[in-house]
């Protein structure tokens, strides 16, 4: 009893000394915790990546969502810091690209053709202990082919430990998996940087696309486009939501779009029904 009673007035000593914001941020984390263990409330969302110039499928992006009974959809930009802080993020990475592995397998599994899905990597599921063991086993479990889980990762993740990032990234690209580098422009984008890491595809970030009146935009987008053209990278271009943007896009040296306007993040089910075709054989 007396422990009990010392527990409740921890407590509240505790909680007094709380606001409410971090009240709910403790909140928060259990049910993240929760919803990693049991997988409740969890799932992927697949968003469309087309061809600039036919807008015809290419790929797809997974986006992570959470469904909380209490806190409602919470938005990765919330809870993948939330994850991260907590130590949460390498086993709920690992439950998101478990599930996009076997999404992948059953659409192969049902004839339809599939394409590559790339998923978002995060500082610490790329660094994580074994992550070309785990990466490898994730193929070998779900039966995949290589070329169809392509990985996304920032500028800021890869600049920290340039030079420990390399073999890493030879390491992906050996088993099979496409590299991108997301967010592009908005980190520390010392261009020079790029010419020593092995990746396929840059991801202009959305603030080029959607300020495309100013000036420095289009001096960014144009350097950023020649200079991949120049290295040979598939250019992404994210954030595209009208057809002016489109259209400005068409100057540029440009391969795939993906936005509201081609395309929005939808469920595994809609993305299939809305984007993937039958095996005609
Ligand atoms: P991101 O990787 O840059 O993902 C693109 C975000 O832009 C997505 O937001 C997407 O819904 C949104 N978006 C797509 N087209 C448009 C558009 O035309 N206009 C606007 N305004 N937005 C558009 P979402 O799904 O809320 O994800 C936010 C961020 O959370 C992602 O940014 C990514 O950094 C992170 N995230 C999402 N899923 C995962 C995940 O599975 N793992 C990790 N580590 N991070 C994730
Ligand atoms: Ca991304
Ligand atoms: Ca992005």
């Amino acid at each position: 009893y007396q422990a009990k009673q010392e527990g409740r007035n921890d407590y509240r000593l505790f909680s007094k000394h709380m606001n409410h914001q971090q009240h709910k941020l403790l909140a928060m984390e259990t049910a993240l915790r929760y919803a990693v263990e049991t997988g409740e409330g969890l799932s992927v969302h697949y968003q469309p990546q087309v061809r600039r110039d036919d807008r015809s499928l290419a790929g797809a992006e997974a986006l992570a969502r959470w469904h909380h009974p209490d806190f409602g959809p919470v938005s990765p930009a919330e809870f993948v810091p939330l994850a991260e802080r907590a130590g949460l993020m390498v086993p709920l990475g690992m439950t998101l690209l478990n599930n996009v592995a076997s999404q992948q397998r059953r659409w192969l599994d049902q004839g339809l053709i599939p394409v590559p899905v790339s998923v978002n990597l995060s500082a610490q599921q790329f660094w994580q202990h074994n992550l070309l063991v785990q990466f490898r086993l994730l193929l070998a479990e779900h039966r995949l082919p290589a070329g169809l889980i392509g990985i996304e990762l920032t500028e800021s993740v890869l600049l920290d430990k340039q030079q420990q990032a390399i073999p890493l990234l030879y390491g992906l690209r050996e088993l099979g998996f496409s590299i991108a580098i997301d967010d592009f422009g908005t980190g520390y984008s010392s261009l020079s940087y790029l010419q020593d890491l092995p990746v396929d595809t840059l991801k202009i970030d959305r603030s080029f696309i959607q300020r495309q009146e100013s000036r420095s935009s289009n001096a960014i987008l144009a350097a950023v486009t020649g200079l991949a053209r120049e290295l040979d990278y598939k250019v992404v271009a994210e954030g595209v939501e009208t057809e002016a943007q489109m259209e400005t896009l068409t100057r540029y040296p440009v391969d795939l779009i993906q936005g509201y306007l081609t395309g929005r993040p939808v469920t595994a089910d809609e993305f299939a029904e809305r984007w993937l075709s039958k095996q005609t054989c």
